[in-house]
């Protein structure tokens, strides 16, 4: 057993956490909003008066915020209250400056350091299905794999600080641009009087293939499980879609990257978010890309 405290509490720490305990570990928890401790507390998790409190008995820290200041600011509060030597975690997406900041601060109390931000959503936080993405030493990827692996199916050593969020926000660009591709090709058959079947049935089976496609069909009838089917909610929100997307604008204008169908996907994404539609499914963009009502008579 091991004593874990886990900061950030909400739609994936929560679950999250809840997966912790039920390995037999002893999470101590943390969260700022009285309702995300109530319902750790009911998982079985121990909370916290704050989050230094969380900490002072770690062997390891895990964080799940929603952006990387929150990320800079919670590591600065509960470095100083964890001993050195102990492993810190971040698995929110956040951008990757950020990262190697706050790698940077846990190096500088002694502490080995992760950033592990994840894909598939809260439906993998519960299920403990997640991919984490790591980036740090092999020291730190060592002593935090073991209990990654309660959490999640796949744990993979991406290489040093901040390439777990390199990693992140490059697989959410191409899955962001693969969406918009994919929902162009069903409206442009929907024109050409070809059904939506029909078009899955070739793609799904031809270089047109991927995951946007074959999980995530935005249209429903072909893949039963997709948002499609069930009003494009819930899934992966359009507005966490737009963030991953900025995050990697961000990304490429500091590292000199040209990324034009990133760039393009993002503005998509914004005036999709714009219309009021950053709760759906981001496959739910094939209704902009129709120009048809979105329901509320944009
Ligand atoms: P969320 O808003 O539900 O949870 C974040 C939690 O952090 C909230 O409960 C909030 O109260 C808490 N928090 C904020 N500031 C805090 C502080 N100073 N101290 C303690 N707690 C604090 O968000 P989420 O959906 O759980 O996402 C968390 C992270 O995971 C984000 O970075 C997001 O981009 C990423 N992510 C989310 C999904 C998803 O499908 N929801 C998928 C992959 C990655």
């Amino acid at each position: 057993m091991t004593t874990i405290a886990f900061i950030g509490l909400g739609n994936m720490g929560g679950p999250m956490a809840a997966n912790l305990v039920k390995a037999g570990h002893r999470v101590v928890g943390f969260d700022v909003v009285e309702a995300s401790r109530a319902a750790a507390a009911g998982e079985g998790v121990e909370v916290a008066a704050s989050a230094a409190d969380a900490v002072r008995e770690a062997e390891v820290i895990l964080t799940m915020l929603p952006a990387g200041k929150h990320v800079l600011s919670v590591w600065a509060e509960i470095l100083p209250a964890a001993s050195p030597g102990t492993l810190v975690v971040d698995s929110s997406t956040i951008d990757v400056e950020s990262a190697r900041r706050a790698h940077a601060m846990a190096a500088e109390r002694g502490c080995l350091s992760l950033d592990a931000p994840v894909s598939g959503g809260v439906g993998g936080a519960k299920a403990a299905t997640l991919t984490f993405m790591c980036g740090g030493s092999t020291d730190a990827f060592a002593r935090a794999e073991p209990i990654l692996a309660r959490m999640g199916k796949r744990v993979i050593h991406c290489g040093e600080a901040g390439n777990g969020q390199a990693a992140k926000i490059c697989n959410n660009m191409i899955l962001g641009i693969s969406m918009i591709g994919v929902c162009e090709a069903f409206v442009l058959a929907e024109r050409l009087g070809l059904s939506h079947q029909a078009l899955f049935d070739v793609a799904s089976t031809s270089s047109g293939q991927c995951w946007s496609l074959t999980s995530y069909c935005p249209v429903p009838g072909p893949v039963p499980a997709s948002p499609a089917n069930n009003g494009y909610r819930p899934g992966f929100a359009s507005a966490l879609m737009w963030k991953d997307l900025k995050l990697a604008q961000e990304a490429a204008a500091s590292a000199g990257a040209a990324t034009p169908l990133g760039a393009a996907a993002a503005q998509i994404y914004a005036l999709h978010n714009a219309l009021g539609e950053g709760g759906a499914d981001f496959s739910a963009i094939i209704n902009l890309i129709r120009g048809r009502d979105l329901g509320d008579g944009v």
